[in-house]
């Protein structure tokens, strides 16, 4: 059974479920449930999986109103309760809309929005927003109306999903509501002067309005400019909030963020992250051999050659990798290499930041983003820099292997890298797809693709900083050209994704802010 099993895997954003899980799960939900009953020998379900699972992504926000699960027909265990729905065919689709299989991912998603409006009064989903088109005069009297939130008004064609999408899209975010208006309404669109639809008007809590200028009408670049307006930000669970409170006893949690521009790298980070690597996360290792000491002088290979940062930081990485290579050391106690760090520095004022202080990679509480969000920054950074100087680590052991830096990032991450549950889930990733990647370019794609895979895993999960939500990301602000739709659903242009990437962690975008 083992291999089959993984046509779903925890990583995916469904709902495993089983013969003892299944019913007590959908009693005791406040949402509704979408089901796909499969088998894991059928070919069409395996084929069909990867569209159920980018369903499950696309959705995940919606997840208060509406969930998705699948249930393995094929597992002996489940063998009743397959029966006890007479699921008969593979896939079947239960609950909400026996869909056929191959239904298309935007014809699901309307499957289930006409579900969600359609759904009786009594068991309406109690977290979903009213789906029904808003009146006239009730956004009409929005007009000059201080409010605690922005209201959003898209309004549409009446056969358009759009609206409704982005509603549940902003579900789990406060501070925004959204309503979806029909342009067969005379008097809005006289009123609001508009001519086309789709058109977004967004009502500001100080009473003013304007139209919500965004680079294409598309439900992704709504949503994602809701979110990342000021004041919005995802609901936080209860636990989230404990964790916070305890987080911040003894600071004000309104503490005020250091100014920073989302749109460049900070090499204070960088330099944080490496500070924080070399003196707190390896130096919980007293002796360095075998794997760990060869996965250590991959890593600093990999950085004194490709790291574009301050000479006296490259001086000093370069120095540490002079020492470790003409050492024929089988074993390293790692205080030897903190010595010679620090020494190195006092002698010949070779300088890696003495503290860590994050800058793009600050959280709204202590307990969130820093170091892990460095460690993303410098490998994205590594890889784009290996793709514009292929010669780079000519004459080291990683000469001419495109996967270099990736290889080095998933041996750290799985040796060293202190969240555990994270190198796991990474190496699943690595043994996925990482020997797809032929070539440099390809090289920074996959990181980006992957980055973006926890990104939809985390949403919402507790290391996710409210006030930073895991988005797709760059988000249609940052690289409008990056994003389009096809056939309804949103693409990827990845060609303007690795001239984004190239700029964007490329050496001259790095900010030198705050390292003094
Ligand atoms: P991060 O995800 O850390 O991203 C940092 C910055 O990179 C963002 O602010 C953005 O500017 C940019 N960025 C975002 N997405 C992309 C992209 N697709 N491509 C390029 N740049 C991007 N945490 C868990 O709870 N469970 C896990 O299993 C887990 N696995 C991890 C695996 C690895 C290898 C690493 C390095 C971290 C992992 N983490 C995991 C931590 C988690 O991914 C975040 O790093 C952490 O929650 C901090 O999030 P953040 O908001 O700072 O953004």
């Amino acid at each position: 059974y083992g291999q089959t099993a993984r046509l779903y895997t925890e990583e995916d954003p469904v709902v495993i479920l089983t013969s003892d899980t299944l019913k007590q799960t959908l009693f005791n939900s406040s949402s509704a449930w979408l089901l796909q009953f499969y088998s894991s020998w059928c070919g069409h379900c395996i084929q069909y999986s990867p569209t159920w699972k980018a369903l499950a992504g696309d959705v995940k926000d919606w997840s208060q109103a509406i969930r998705i699960g699948v249930l393995d027909c094929a597992h002996e265990k489940n063998f009743d309760i397959c029966k006890e729905f007479s699921i008969h065919f593979y896939p079947t689709f239960r609950v909400c809309y026996s869909a056929r299989a191959d239904r298309e991912l935007q014809t699901v998603r309307q499957l289930m929005v006409n579900f969600l409006q359609n759904h009786t009064r009594q068991d309406w989903p109690v977290s979903c927003p009213p789906l029904e088109p808003a009146r006239t005069e009730d956004i009409l009297s929005l007009m000059g109306q201080k409010s605690e939130h922005y209201t959003a008004v898209i309004v549409e064609d009446g056969d358009s999903y759009m609206g409704r999408e982005v509603m549940l899209d902003l579900m789990p975010y406060q501070g925004v509501v959204v309503k979806r208006a029909l342009n067969s309404e005379k008097l809005l669109m006289e009123k609001l002067g508009i001519i086309t639809v789709p058109t977004a008007y967004l009502f500001h809590p100080n009473g003013t309005h304007a139209v919500m200028e965004v680079q294409k009408r598309l439900r992704f670049f709504y949503s994602s400019f809701l979110k990342l307006l000021p004041g919005v930000h995802r609901k936080q669970s209860t636990s989230v909030q404990h964790l916070e409170q305890a987080a911040n006893k003894g600071h004000s949690s309104s503490e005020v963020l250091k100014e920073f521009d989302k749109s460049k790298v900070y090499m204070m980070d960088l330099e944080s992250g490496l500070h924080y690597l070399l003196r707190v996360e390896l130096a919980t290792h007293k002796t360095l051999e075998g794997e760990e000491l060869k996965t250590f002088k991959d890593f600093v290979t990999v950085v004194a050659k490709l790291f574009p940062g301050r000479q006296s930081v490259v001086k000093l990485l370069e120095t540490l990798l002079e020492w470790l290579v003409s050492l024929p050391l089988e074993k390293i106690p790692y205080n030897a290499i903190l010595d010679l760090a620090n020494n190195n520095m006092r002698i010949s004022g070779l300088y890696l930041s003495e503290h860590v202080q994050w800058v793009g990679c600050q959280g709204s509480s202590v307990a969130l983003r820093g170091y892990p969000c460095s460690l993303w920054t410098l490998f994205h950074v590594l890889t784009v820099q290996a793709a514009s100087q292929p010669d780079a680590l000519a004459n080291t052991a990683l000469e001419d292997d495109p996967l270099a830096v990736l290889q080095t990032m998933r041996r750290y991450i799985g040796t060293f890298f202190g969240c555990r549950e994270c190198g796991k889930h990474f190496e699943q990733m690595a043994q996925e797809s990482m020997s797809q990647v032929k070539t440099l370019d390809e090289a920074v794609l996959w990181l980006w693709r992957r980055h973006n895979q926890v990104n939809v895993r985390l949403a919402g999960s507790l290391s996710e900083d409210p006030m930073f939500p895991k988005t797709q990301w760059p988000t249609p602000d940052l690289c409008p050209a990056c994003h389009e739709e096809q056939d309804g659903l949103h693409v990827w242009n990845e060609d303007m994704v690795l001239t984004f990437l190239k700029q964007h962690y490329g050496a001259a975008n790095i900010s030198p802010k705050y390292i003094s």
